[in-house]
């Protein structure tokens, strides 16, 4: 029986259509009516054989066929009338003098045993049509919303089109390498059966938004050819409650029937996170006995089945430790954004049908990306095309590349007029950056300033390294909050007053002084322990005495303070630079690289110096 609404509503449908088909077979035919008087007119021609009536209502048949009344087409014999109350003709006496042959039926007339019953059962057969469809939902275990319809989960199976597979995925390497011994045993586990050999039952993919974890779990399960039944974690909770542990019974039953196969629970942070911490408002059970059930499910797995989960998150720091326990996921992978061959490899990819122009350099484009993940170089490449195609173009050439990237980097360029005075403000404001940025020993090298608004920012300089960083020094980390402190001390030394417009640099320095003092024991008074959780929501799960977290926070504040005293004591004694690269700025709106350095009269310094 077809669930959900659409199936009720058209076996309402059929009910109704059959009752009355049938009622209006016992009924009425297809007579034609016309009017008391002209009934009369042919009762008294003596041209009516026989009539029927019942209450004032008369059906009758003529001799002969007449004219439709009313201008109607063709003629009729077969006529229905009705008579008035106030017709006090003799009716029965011409009737009788005309050989009229007359039956009449009482005015409550007995409709047929037939349609009497459909029509006194009609609702009772609704009704129940209505229980039975709720209790089959019931019994199946609330298998979709309360009102939607009953999906189990499907396997991606061979998509149309092409299944993605590991030449899709670029960069990492060694990922694909562990991950590859995974697809050995989807392909052929019964080697590794004869041998006695276990495999991890579950897979945990970690890293950084958009690094293309959910793509790897696409590859394996295309490289296998096995189903791929994907979730995502967030599923589950959004449901109503007690369903999330019955939608995860549902994916593993279905996945065991078909092994091997993949399961694949995308963000399981959303439901892994350690249980009893932060986060907990609401659906809090639900998401606990939806964690139970796949802790449940990975336990009942003989381990030969051929069912591999792979779950995929950002944040593995925050897992419950149940799940990391062996024969859960204990196989743990580390997805991290890839470095500039990588880059260059997903830039490839992804502009596998983008047709280039002899000026578009991928590798060049890899090289000034460093921190990109693959999910940012294919919006990347996209952009460019886009702007390809906008400038009408047959093909991306260098300057469509580069336009992409500034507009991904800095933001979409906002249409606003903004007066003289705003103007000159954000010019010294991102020159201070810039300035101090360019003074700072081993910082990034500033690659772009503008003072043309993009998104939510009025200006924004843009400093990348040269190289891709794998970890910072104490000095970098200070020459950072100096400059992200660049803006607000410009302000300071050239109007004496600060503005509103310093918001995000603040918080960016808030978390690096954070980050120094509690977490990277970069300040002798917190000590070399970490006092700050990495996972802010669960800040108060950490075991940091109270005095311990003062420390932080007073460290963290002086920290700032002398950054920010050296950054206004830097931006007075270079005024003269901090001057001249406002005005150019003013003057051309978006300097880069080259010509930012020249304007602040700064050398550029070269990588070894660096
Ligand atoms: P995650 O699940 O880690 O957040 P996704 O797998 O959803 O990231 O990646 C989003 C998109 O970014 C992918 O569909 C793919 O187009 C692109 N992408 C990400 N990483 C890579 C990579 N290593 N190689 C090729 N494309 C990638
Ligand atoms: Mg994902
Ligand atoms: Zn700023």
């Amino acid at each position: 029986m077809p669930g959900g609404w659409t199936g009720l509503v058209l076996t309402a449908l059929v009910v109704f259509l059959i009752s009355d088909l049938l009622l209006s077979f016992f009924g009425p035919g297809g007579a034609t009516t016309i009017s008391y008087t002209e009934f009369n007119n042919q009762l008294n021609k003596g041209n009516i054989t026989k009539i029927y009536s019942k209450g004032d209502a008369i059906e009758g048949t003529l001799k002969n066929a007449e004219p439709k009344p009313d201008g109607g087409k063709g003629t009729y014999t077969e006529f229905d009338t009705q008579r008035p109350v106030f017709a006090g003709d003799n009716l029965w006496t011409t009737l009788q003098q005309q050989g009229v042959e007359v039956t009449a039926s009482p005015v409550v007339q007995q409709r047929s045993f037939l349609a009497n019953l459909l029509i006194s059962l009609a609702p009772m057969l609704l009704l129940i049509l209505v229980w039975v469809l709720l209790a089959r939902r019931m019994a199946g275990g609330l298998g979709g919303g309360a009102l939607g319809r009953k999906a189990p989960p499907k396997p991606v199976t061979a998509e149309a089109g092409r299944r993605t597979t590991f030449a899709d995925v670029a960069g990492i390497d060694e990922v694909e390498a562990e991950l590859s011994e995974v697809v050995d045993f989807l392909k052929n586990p019964q080697q590794y059966r004869r041998l006695g050999a276990k495999m991890p039952r579950g897979v945990l993919l970690s890293g950084p938004p958009g690094t293309g974890k959910t793509l790897l779990a696409r590859a394996v399960a295309g490289e296998a050819d096995v189903p791929f039944f994907s979730a995502s974690a967030s599923e589950f909770i959004e449901m109503i409650v007690g369903v999330g542990a019955s939608r995860v019974r549902e994916l593993f039953a279905e996945a065991r029937k078909v092994a091997p196969a993949i399961v694949f629970i995308d963000e399981i942070d959303t439901i892994g996170r350690q249980r009893g911490s932060g986060g907990g408002m609401g659906g809090h059970d639900e998401r606990e006995q939806t964690l139970n059930q796949i802790l449940t499910e990975m336990d009942g797995f003989s381990g030969s089945e051929g069912v591999i989960v792979i779950a995929a998150t950002n944040r593995a720091d925050v897992l419950d430790p149940a799940l990391l326990r062996p024969g859960r996921f204990d196989r743990r992978i580390t997805v991290s954004p890839p470095d500039r061959d990588g880059r260059a490899a997903i830039l490839r990819i992804h502009s596998r049908h983008v047709p280039l122009a002899g000026d578009a350099d991928l590798g060049q484009l890899a090289k000034v990306t460093p921190g990109m993940t693959g999910a940012e170089l294919a919006n990347l490449v996209n952009e460019a095309a886009l702007l390809a195609v906008k400038r009408r173009q047959d093909a991306v050439n260098e300057r469509d590349l580069s336009d992409a990237l500034e507009k991904v980097q800095l933001g979409a360029v906002r249409p606003l007029v903004m007066p003289q005075a705003e103007r000159e403000r954000t010019a010294y404001h991102e020159s201070g950056h810039a300035l101090l940025g360019m003074l700072q020993p081993g910082a990034d090298p500033v690659r772009k300033i503008t003072i043309v608004p993009r998104g939510r920012a009025l200006g924004v300089t843009l400093s990348t390294p040269e190289t891709d960083r794998y970890s910072y020094t104490e000095p970098y980390l200070r020459g950072r909050i100096i400059g992200a402190l660049g803006g607000m001390a410009a302000e300071q030394v050239v109007y004496g007053v600060i503005t509103t417009g310093a918001e995000s640099d603040l918080e960016q320095v808030t978390n690096i002084a954070r980050g120094m003092a509690g977490r990277w024991g970069m300040s002798e008074r917190v000590g070399r322990l970490t006092a700050v959780p990495s996972d802010p929501q669960g800040a108060y799960g950490l075991s940091a005495a109270p005095t311990t977290l003062d420390a932080v926070d007073e460290e963290a504040r002086r920290i700032v303070a002398e950054c920010y005293d050296e950054a206004v004591r830097l931006l007075t004694e270079q005024r003269a630079r901090l001057d001249a690269l406002a005005a150019a700025l003013l003057e051309a709106e978006t300097l880069d690289e080259e010509a930012a350095y020249r304007a602040a009269g700064v050398p550029r310094k070269t990588l070894d110096q660096a």
